[in-house]
Formats: structure tokens, C-alpha cells, sequence
């Protein structure tokens, strides 16, 4: 709380009393604390992956770059890194869109369905992953679905947040997305049999760089921020999402968006 006194006084300058007047500043604090920590994880996640480049790079030149095995396998870890910045930068920037400009955009593409061409554009990139794991993927997607406040670019950053992290969470198993018509929304299950995630935990998920182990979302290629983008783009448009999960046995995402007709 914060507080500010002005005194009341007489004509002739004697104190009368007082008003005090109390603000609740909670939620400015708050936001506040998130911007800092925002920035504090951004600089951290930025710098990790900056020192390996540099480190890497000055071992090749201290004369590592002579023996050919040494010299291939420091370049390797030096291409995953700067994909590792390319995908965090990426990120950052779906995210400052998203919160900068909203992203309510109406979309009326008649008998196409444009959830099919949102998923036709990652399936590449869910079906390597899935096949290389053994992982079966169940896409059922009606034809007829009737139009939402969201653009195809960003219904499909959706779809491929939801659906990479399936597969990547999942050892084994199915991964799914099931979509159905509501009578006010359209409603998208993304499933999978994976490694779930801790019932106390749930609701930390959707925050910005928060994982459940760190050093497997980064062994994995994870920014720690697709869960909050996904947020972003539900929200931004009038949505919900919600979460099940049991550990061992698998998570289910459920997304609601609302119909524009
Ligand atoms: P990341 O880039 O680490 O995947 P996300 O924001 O997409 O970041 O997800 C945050 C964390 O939530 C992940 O690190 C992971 O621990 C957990 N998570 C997300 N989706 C799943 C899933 N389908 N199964 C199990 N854990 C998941």
C-alpha cells in the first residue's frame, strides 16, 4: 500500500487535521516484478546459449580448428546454439506481436477448410518428429468448420506449439487433436500418452520460460515460451484453455474458440 498525507490548515497556517489517502499498488508491483523478471530471463536465456558460441569459437582458434574430429563436433554444438538464439528471438518476436497488436483478425475462407491448411503447414515438422519416436498422430479434422477471430499464421503457431510439445513430451504412445463444433465455440483437444506433468505444477506452465525440467526442454530445442504464446493467441481472442494431466500416463490441452458466425 502506498500512502500520501496532505495536511489541512486554517487560514492562519495551524493544523486542523489531515487526509491520508491509501493506495493498493499490489497489482502495479506486480507488474512491475513480471517486466523485471521478463527482462532477468530473457538476458539470462540470451547470454547461455551467446557464451558456448564465444567459448566454442575461441577454443577453434586457439588451434582446436587443426584437428578435423574436434573441429566438426565444436561447429555442431556451435549450429545448435545459434538455432537455439534463432528459435528464442523468433519467439520473442511472436510474443511482442501478439501483445503489441492483438491479434483478432476475422477469417471467412468458405468450403476450405482453413484449420486443415493451419495444420498442412506444420504436419511436415510434427510427422519427422512422430516418426522418428514411433509415435502415432491422429489429426481428425472436420470440413466444414465455421470461421474464427484468428488469423491462418497464427492458428498455426497454435496448432504447432500444442502439437510439438505432444510430441516431444511423448516417449511413446499417440499424440492426437480432435476438433469439434459447439454452438458458440469450436473446441480442440490436443492429447498424448507422454511423460505429463505434476498436478502442483499446472498452473506455472503458461508462464513465460517456465518449464518442469529445464535441461530437457533445452536438450529438446524448447524456448519456455511456447506455452505463453499459445496463451496470448487464445486469450487475444476471447478464449480459454484449460489442462489435464497425469504423470506417466499423458496431458490433455483444450482449447475454446469462439465462432465469429
Ligand atoms: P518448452 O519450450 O520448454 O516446451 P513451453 O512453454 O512450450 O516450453 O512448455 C512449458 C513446459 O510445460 C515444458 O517445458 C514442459 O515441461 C511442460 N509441457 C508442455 N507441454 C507438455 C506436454 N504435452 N506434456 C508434458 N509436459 C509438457
Amino acid at each position: 500500500v502506498q500512502s500520501k498525507i496532505n495536511p489541512i490548515l486554517t487560514e492562519q497556517g495551524q493544523s486542523r487535521g489531515a487526509v491520508i489517502v491509501f493506495h493498493d499498488v499490489t497489482d502495479l508491483r506486480r507488474l512491475e516484478k513480471m517486466r523485471t523478471d521478463f527482462v532477468a530471463n530473457v538476458s539470462h536465456e540470451l547470454r547461455t546459449p551467446l557464451t558456448s558460441i564465444k567459448g566454442f569459437v575461441e577454443t577453434l582458434l586457439d588451434g582446436a580448428a587443426d584437428d578435423p574430429s574436434l573441429r566438426d563436433r565444436f561447429l555442431k554444438i556451435i549450429q545448435a546454439e545459434t538455432l537455439r538464439l534463432q528459435r528464442l528471438i523468433e519467439d520473442l518476436l511472436t510474443l511482442a506481436h501478439i501483445e503489441g497488436q492483438g491479434n483478432r483478425s476475422e477469417v471467412r475462407l468458405s468450403n476450405v477448410s482453413y484449420v486443415q491448411q493451419a495444420y498442412n503447414k506444420i504436419k511436415p515438422v510434427i510427422q519427422s518428429v512422430a516418426q522418428a519416436k514411433g509415435i502415432q498422430v491422429e489429426v481428425d479434422l472436420p470440413d466444414n468448420l465455421p470461421p474464427l477471430f484468428i488469423s491462418e499464421d497464427l492458428l498455426s503457431q497454435l496448432l504447432l506449439n500444442l502439437l510439438e510439445n505432444a510430441v516431444k513430451y511423448t516417449a511413446s504412445g499417440r499424440v492426437w487433436l480432435h476438433v469439434q463444433t459447439a454452438p458458440n465455440h469450436l473446441c480442440l483437444e490436443f492429447g498424448d500418452t507422454g511423460c505429463g506433468i505434476p498436478e502442483d505444477i499446472l498452473p506455472r506452465i503458461f508462464e513465460r520460460f517456465y518449464r518442469v525440467d529445464r535441461a530437457r526442454s533445452r536438450e529438446q530445442g524448447g524456448t519456455g515460451l511456447g506455452l505463453s504464446i499459445v496463451k496470448h493467441i487464445v486469450e487475444g481472442i476471447g478464449g480459454t484453455i484449460s489442462v489435464n494431466s497425469e504423470l506417466g500416463v499423458g496431458t490433455v490441452f483444450t482449447c475454446h474458440l469462439p465462432r465469429a458466425i
